[in-house]
C-alpha cells in the first residue's frame, strides 16, 4: 500500500528571491500519525504545505496515496494559516463550516437543509453550534479558529494539513483542537500540523519534521528535538530542555 504522502526532492523557489524557500526535501508521512512540522520563522513550513497541496509551483515529485496530486485532491483537507484569511468577510460561522462540504455539494448547487444540519454537526464538534448565525468577524480569535477547524473537518478527508491551528488560541480552544486531532488520529487519518511552540511538541505530537530550507530531521518527536538538531535548524543556541 502506497503511503498517504510521498515527497521526493521537493524544491520551491519564489519569484525574484535569491535563495530557494525549500531545497530538495524528501519525506514520507507516517500513516495514521499526528506529525508536527517545526522550524524557525521563514523556514519554509507553510511553503511545504502549499507546495504539497499544489497551491504554488515546485519542482520534485508529490504523490498522495501513490497517485499524482491532481487526482487526489479530494482526499486532502487543508486549514490555512490564520493570517492568510480575511476575517472581515461577511459570512456566518455556519456558512464557513458549510464551505467544507463544497467538494460534496458542488460549487453551483444549492446548500440544502441537510447540508446545513451536517455543517452544524461539525460546528458542534468544536463547541461552536451556539454561534452558527454569528458573523465570523464578531468571534474571538480562538472561536474563529474553531470554526475554521469545523470547515476542515467537513472536508472529510484522509490526509489533513493544518498551518499553525494552535498559534495564539485560548486554552479552551487549544483543548478542543487537540482532542479533535487525537480523534482524527484514532480514526486512522494522517495529520500534518505546523506547530509554533517547541516546548509542547512532545506533548501533543508523536512525530516531527524539522525544517529550515532543507529537511533537518524527522522521526519520533522526542528524537527530533535534540539540542544538536535544534542548533542546526535555529542556527543559534536554543533551550535544550524541550525534549
Ligand atoms: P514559515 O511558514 O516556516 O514561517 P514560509 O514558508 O512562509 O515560512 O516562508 C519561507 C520563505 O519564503 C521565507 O523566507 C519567506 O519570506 C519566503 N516567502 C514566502 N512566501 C513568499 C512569496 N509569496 N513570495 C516570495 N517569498 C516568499
Ligand atoms: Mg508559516
Amino acid at each position: 500500500m502506497p503511503g498517504p504522502l510521498s515527497v521526493k526532492n521537493l524544491s520551491v523557489h519564489y519569484h525574484l528571491q535569491d535563495e530557494p524557500a525549500l531545497s530538495d526535501v524528501s519525506y514520507e508521512a507516517a500513516p495514521g500519525h499526528l506529525t508536527a512540522i517545526i522550524g524557525p520563522n521563514g523556514a519554509g513550513k507553510s511553503t511545504f504545505l502549499k507546495a504539497v497541496m499544489g497551491l504554488i509551483p515546485y519542482t520534485g515529485e508529490v504523490k498522495v496515496f501513490g497517485q499524482p496530486l491532481k487526482d487526489q485532491k479530494h482526499k486532502i483537507a487543508y486549514m490555512p494559516q490564520r493570517s492568510s484569511v480575511d476575517w472581515d468577510f461577511p459570512i456566518s460561522a455556519l456558512d464557513v463550516a458549510a464551505m467544507g462540504l463544497y467538494g460534496q455539494i458542488g460549487f453551483m448547487r444549492r446548500v440544502t437543509k441537510q447540508h446545513k444540519t451536517e455543517a452544524l454537526s461539525y460546528l458542534d464538534q468544536v463547541d461552536m453550534a451556539d454561534y452558527a448565525d454569528r458573523q465570523i468577524g464578531q468571534l474571538s480569535g480562538g472561536q474563529q479558529q474553531r470554526v475554521f477547524l469545523a470547515r476542515t473537518l467537513a472536508q472529510n478527508a484522509d490526509l489533513y494539513f493544518m498551518d499553525e491551528p494552535l498559534a495564539g488560541v485560548d486554552i479552551t480552544t487549544e483543548k478542543i483542537i487537540i482532542s479533535i486531532l487525537e480523534k482524527l488520529k484514532k480514526d486512522g487519518k494522517t495529520i500534518l500540523v505546523v506547530h509554533h511552540d517547541l516546548q509542547s511538541v512532545g506533548n501533543f505530537f508523536d512525530k516531527a519534521l524539522l525544517l529550515n530550507q532543507t529537511k533537518i530531521a524527522e522521526g519520533p518527536a522526542k528524537k527530533v528535538l535534540t539540542p544538536d538538531n535544534l542548533a542546526k535548524a535555529y542556527k543559534t543556541p536554543v533551550l535544550t530542555d524541550v525534549a
